[in-house]
């Protein structure tokens, strides 16, 4: 009898070397065997007839022999062996390279069971390397069948076997969740998932299993979520700014209308400061949507609550920029705004911070320089970060170390989907700005190939004339690559060349940063026509003026950095341009453009780039400690994370701890699932 905890060495078939591969794969208990899934399945449920079977896709057949030529390897070509298979609809041929060893297993006359593709050739059906048995072989591969994840030397054939020789064991698994959440949620048992994972006889029973695995891991991932945010909101006392403090001199001033999404994620922002529990909140905008203005309304109201308000940049650019914005929208309404960056001057910088430490400074814009250590306050209320994305958790904690549990906003123009933000953010609130001020006309994109390329640049020239500006991006490259691509510097050349009557400004990554933002100052106060650089442009810079995107080597780029560049334009009124140069179309970057030129909402574009990718490229999840899912894609399950969460709030309102005895599993699991990377108290 097998039981659940024996060895892999146990089962018939494994000794010491497949132990070691299936080591590799993690799998030494009979328990991690049958806990290790198929990847995907082949339907071999229907035997075909020949003339009716599809092409190209894998089908079952079977047929008799009705000829056969051997193969033969010759000096100049290797000749295939070629065997005729017919039925009594029709004939396919089969197709063996260097298969000699096969000449004699195909025997005139005797009947064959065959899977694999069918494809027509001259007129001719062909079936090249099936997989064969002779018909009325014990295994004649009817039925749906697992095909696993595995590494070299070890077979789908084997795999299948020792799964068999486990399946004694399935008996022993038990119900582990709570009764009341099996029956709401018509989960089937977990012996019964295991069974017709490995085993399927029917689709819908596959279906019926993977649901409940995936219910299953995704149920202890988000009780896990939320138990670690609890724990964070009721980690202390936060400052409360009372609704009633008047933000209506701050509206009167803004040249327009608040958009029904902002006006909606302030609501969120508003309930949130008055509350007495800090607020943690990461608020969601497609460039362009108008995030600043609600954190500008944030730091407002905050400081007339009567506390400091600070605010972070990833780069001296932006915080320069809000600084500009600040001063504009807030010093009228008497409140004092200073920048700090490491540019800083010494003296200036220390009186900034003695005024600081005074209280004689509302708000605070700058770059890491803000969060140094003699950077005091005298009563922090509102941490706001920029483009998060760019700052580790660290960065942000440090920043809200300097005050006494100070509400933190933090803003981010990288659209996250919603799925994958729970995850990442899963200690933050999540709000999202989810339309754009009105009277922006739609950025119009176009793909252009190599020899397109002169075309443009006249465009350029006549919106110039017109009075707009323009960017030309070409991408970061190294020394080896020049020649296939077309390099900041060059393009510069070309384009000054070309235009004499235009100005043109280049910024690359190698220029001294003084020198690079001189020129987008320069480009920011309309004395550069053309700006050409490499990506540095790409975070936040805002000149209303800028109508035409260039994206040269557009296949370079990822989906959302693309999106992020295109979003540089149309921040006016004008109708704005993106245009794509494709340098070398790969079928991803085919891929990229399509949905580029049919797309401009960054979440549809952000959960293409994940299909495209996977959460792990894009996020580094591991990093952000988030555990590894095994059975579910939180792309795909959406759904099922959906209900999940309802269920996983519903046992941690009844049982906050999870000591009752029916989550005492869920409990173990949590905790092995988390590990440790995060502190838990259960
Ligand atoms: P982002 O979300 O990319 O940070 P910004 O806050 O920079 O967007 O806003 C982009 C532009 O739109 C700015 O010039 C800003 O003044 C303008 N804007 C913001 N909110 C509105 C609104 N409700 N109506 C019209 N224009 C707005
Ligand atoms: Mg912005």
């Amino acid at each position: 009898m097998i039981r659940l905890k024996d060895s892999i060495s146990k089962l018939k078939g494994i000794g010491d070397k497949k132990a070691e591969i299936l080591g590799k794969l993690h799998i030494e208990t009979v328990d991690d065997l049958l806990c290790f899934f198929p990847r995907k399945y082949e339907d071999r449920q229907r035997l075909y007839s020949i003339m009716e079977a599809p092409f190209d896709r894998d089908v079952l057949i079977s047929g008799r022999v009705t000829g056969k030529k051997g193969a033969s390897s010759g000096y100049y070509k290797k000749v295939p062996m070629r065997v005729t298979i017919e039925d009594n609809t029709g004939s396919v041929e089969l197709i063996f390279f260097n298969a000699r060893y096969l000449t004699n297993y195909f025997l005139v006359g005797q009947e064959y069971t065959l899977f694999g593709k069918i494809t027509l050739k001259n007129g001719k059906r062909q079936m090249a390397h099936p997989e064969f048995h002779k018909k009325g072989d014990k295994d004649d591969m009817r039925g749906i069948l697992p095909v696993y994840p595995l590494t070299e030397g070890i077979s789908q054939a084997q795999m299948r076997s020792w799964q068999l020789a486990a399946a004694d064991a399935v008996e022993e698994m038990e119900e582990w969740l709570p009764s009341h959440v099996v029956e709401k949620n018509h989960l089937c048992s977990p012996a019964y998932a295991i069974q017709n994972i490995h085993f399927p006889k029917e689709q819908r029973r596959v279906l019926e299993s993977r649901y409940r695995m995936v219910f299953e891991e995704l149920l202890v991932l988000q009780t896990g979520l939320f138990y670690i945010k609890r724990g964070r909101v009721s980690d202390g006392k936060g400052i409360a700014i009372p609704k009633s403090i008047s933000i209506k001199a701050f509206l009167d001033r803004l040249p327009f209308q608040l958009t029904k999404g902002q006006e909606k994620v302030w609501k969120e922002i508003e309930s949130d400061l008055a509350a007495s529990k800090p607020m943690n909140r990461l608020v969601q905008g497609d460039v362009g949507s108008g995030k600043t203005a609600v954190a500008e309304l944030a730091m407002y109201k905050v400081v007339k609550g009567g506390y400091q308000a600070v605010m972070m940049a990833p780069t001296e650019l932006l915080a320069k920029q809000h600084f500009a914005s600040l001063k504009r929208d807030l010093e009228p309404l008497g409140l004092t705004v200073e920048l700090l960056c490491s540019s800083t001057k010494a003296k200036e910088r220390t009186e900034i911070l003695d005024k600081l430490e005074r209280g004689y400074i509302h708000v605070l814009v700058g770059t890491h320089a803000v969060i140094q250590p003699d950077v005091r306050f005298h009563r922090l209320g509102l941490v706001v970060t920029d483009e998060q994305h760019r700052f580790g958790v660290n960065q942000r904690a440090l920043l809200t170390e300097k005050g006494q549990n100070p509400n933190v906003l933090v803003m981010t123009a990288t659209p996250i989907p919603r799925t994958l933000a729970v995850i990442l953010f899963g200690d933050l609130d999540i709000s999202i700005i989810d339309t754009m001020p009105t009277g922006r006309k739609q950025i119009r994109t176009f793909l252009r190939y190599d020899n397109g390329r002169n075309k443009v640049y006249d465009f350029l020239a006549t919106q110039v004339q017109e009075g707009r500006q323009c960017y030309v991006v070409a991408p970061l490259i190294e020394e080896s690559e020049k020649l296939e691509c077309r390099s900041a510097e060059e393009l510069y050349q070309e384009i000054s060349q070309k235009y004499r009557n235009l100005r043109v400004g280049l910024v690359h990554g190698g220029m001294k940063q003084e020198e690079k933002d001189s020129i987008m100052e320069a480009f920011a106060a309309g004395q550069v026509d053309i700006l050409v650089s490499t990506v540095v442009i790409e975070v936040g810079i805002d000149v209303a003026n800028a109508t035409v995107m260039v994206i040269e080597n557009c296949e370079r780029f990822g989906l959302a950095q693309l999106h992020q560049l295109r979003g540089r334009v149309g921040r006016s009124g004008h109708q704005s341009y993106c245009i794509l140069i494709c340098g070398k179309e790969t079928e991803v970057a085919a891929k990229r453009n399509e949905i580029m030129v049919n797309s401009s909402d960054g979440f549809t574009i952000a959960e293409e780039d994940l299909k495209l990718r996977g959460p792990g490229e894009i996020f580094g999840t591991r990093q952000h400690g988030i555990p590894e899912l095994h059975v579910s894609d939180l792309v795909k399950h959406v759904d099922v994370l959906d209900q999940v969460k309802v269920v996983a709030k519903e046992i941690l309102e009844a049982d906050p701890y999870l000591q009752a005895e029916e989550n005492r599993h869920l409990r173990e699991k949590v905790k092995k699932m988390f590990g440790e990377n995060i502190q838990l108290k259960l």
